[in-house]
């Protein structure tokens, strides 16, 4: 039997079943079929500026403000070069403290689904970039046998 007719099944980590949810199951696949490819591109990737002054200027994606009301704390925002998201902490004196903790401007259907990182893992994620990516390599030339290999790896 070829390899390619062999279909693997996707097992949901469910023990036994209880709190399986097809409907979200289902939506959470089609959030990921959906999901615009710079946003998959970029997933656990994105290309913030690094905070660096050069010629007294930040750089072009990096913005520090002053928080009104406390003296000394700075809001720095980073806007991811590829995909435009923003993230932004708050600091005072130490830009880089290991304990910053980042909140970011989520676009609209950017994130998963509520409820959906139980059916969607980071390896799916990665499969799904995977698959998209091979699309286009696969035409270029020297590229269809290792696209090839790479897709038999995926299945
Ligand atoms: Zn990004």
């Amino acid at each position: 039997m070829p390899r390619n007719h062999l279909a693997v099944v996707t097992m949901p980590p469910f023990d036994d079943g209880s709190g399986y949810d097809a409907d979200l199951a289902a939506k959470a696949q089609r959030w990921l079929e959906q999901l615009d490819d710079i946003w998959l591109a970029c997933r656990y990737n994105h290309a913030f500026p690094k905070i660096l002054p050069r010629n007294g200027r930040l750089p072009r994606g990096v913005d520090a403000s002053p928080v009104p009301g406390r003296t000394g704390f700075y809001q720095i925002s980073q806007t991811c070069r590829d995909c435009r998201i923003v993230r932004t902490y708050t600091c005072q004196g130490d830009l880089f403290a290991r304990n910053r903790s980042y909140s970011y401007d989520w676009p609209e259907g950017y994130k998963m689904p509520k409820g959906a990182s139980a059916y969607i893992t980071a390896d799916d994620i990665n499969a799904e970039r995977t698959r998209r990516v091979l699309e286009t390599l696969k035409t270029l030339p020297g590229w269809s046998e290792l696209a090839a290999d790479a897709e038999l790896a995926l299945a």
